[in-house]
């Protein structure tokens, strides 16, 4: 391949998310907003983006914010990955988060990568898409014209492709918290190396009762699928039942059998059908082991 440079291209650091939606307005598809650059900038130098105008969000202050409410931890689109990892309310009331963000490729990048870019690039392998999707995080989007909500659940359509609009910006991530006292959860993933993209990944998030019965669960499994796959239906079996080693075993093959890995040069489908099938069983396991902790340490 000769020379690894990006077409040439206008760029604008803007100040404020009004300034970049009106920018995406009069630029139309020509223009894309730039976080942390990560994924864009080899894109742009592999000439998969061909980008006229850049339009930076990485400094504007009110993208930056990260709070937690009563119900919900709200990130804002730029916040890096590695505040995030070190915030302590995201670490005591959105664990699952922490959990999946040790696994995103390493400590450099997570210096730079900010979380909407990762949900908006939406690699199927991707470990905060993943998390948002099973969560079903909220997705604030904003436009010249105004902001719109969008449940994560109906964000990702296609590998690298969602529902955003090329003149809307995600603005926020809002995550549920949950606000049951016997919440555990796991993220878990095979790859050839620590850092690399998964073979498959998985993760989950339940809530018990004071008898130890699932409440709540929640599940899915990254890059096995075309988009980050939620997998809600699995969860609502285990309501009611204690989360013992035959009903995991059953969710474990009941998503087993919903997906429908294609194979490539790093693993067959049928084999990362195999690592979904362990990941769930690992991740449920780990998942009731944390809530009934959280009893323990409660009582
Ligand atoms: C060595 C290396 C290893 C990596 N390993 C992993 C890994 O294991 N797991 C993983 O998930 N990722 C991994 N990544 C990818 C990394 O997390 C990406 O950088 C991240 O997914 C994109 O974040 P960014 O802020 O750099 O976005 P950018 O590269 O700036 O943007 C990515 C895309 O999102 C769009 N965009 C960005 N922000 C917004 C916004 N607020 N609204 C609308 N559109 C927006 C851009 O236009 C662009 O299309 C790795 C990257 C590197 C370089």
């Amino acid at each position: 391949m000769r020379g690894m440079k990006a077409a040439p291209f206008e760029y604008t650091r803007v100040e404020s998310l009004a300034e970049a939606c009106a920018l995406l307005a009069e630029h139309g598809p020509d223009a894309k907003l730039i976080a942390g650059g990560q994924s864009l900038v080899p894109m742009m130098a592999m000439r998969l983006a061909r980008p006229a105008r850049l339009v930076d969000i990485y400094r504007v202050p009110e993208l930056q914010a990260l709070s937690a409410e009563a119900d919900e931890l709200v990130l804002g689109a730029t916040v890096r990955q590695c505040v995030i990892e070190r915030d302590p309310r995201v670490r005591a009331r959105l664990p699952l988060l922490i959990q999946a963000l040790r696994w995103v490729g390493h400590v450099q990048t997570r210096n730079r990568n900010t979380a909407g870019g990762s949900i908006v690039h939406a690699d199927p392998s991707a470990e905060i898409p993943l998390v948002a999707s099973v969560l079903n995080a909220t997705l604030e989007l904003h436009d010249s014209s105004g902001g719109s909500e969008i449940p994560a659940q109906e964000f990702f359509l296609a590998p690298m492709v969602t529902a955003i609009a090329p003149e809307q910006c995600l603005a926020r991530i809002r995550f549920p918290i949950w606000s049951e006292a016997r919440t555990g959860s796991a993220f878990d993933e095979i790859s050839m190396r620590h850092g690399d993209f998964a073979l498959a990944s998985a993760c989950a998030q339940v809530a018990l009762d004071a008898e130890g019965r699932c409440t709540r669960a929640v599940m899915g499994v990254g890059s096995v699928s075309p988009i980050p796959h939620a997998l809600p239906e699995v969860g609502e079996q285990l309501v009611g039942m204690r989360l013992d080693d035959a009903a995991i075993a059953g969710a474990a093959d009941a998503v087993a059998g919903l997906i429908d890995p294609e194979g490539d040069l790093h693993a067959s489908g049928e084999y990362r059908r195999h690592l979904a099938r362990v990941l769930i069983a690992r991740v449920l396991a780990a998942a009731r082991d944390q809530a009934l902790q959280t009893n323990k340490a409660a009582a």
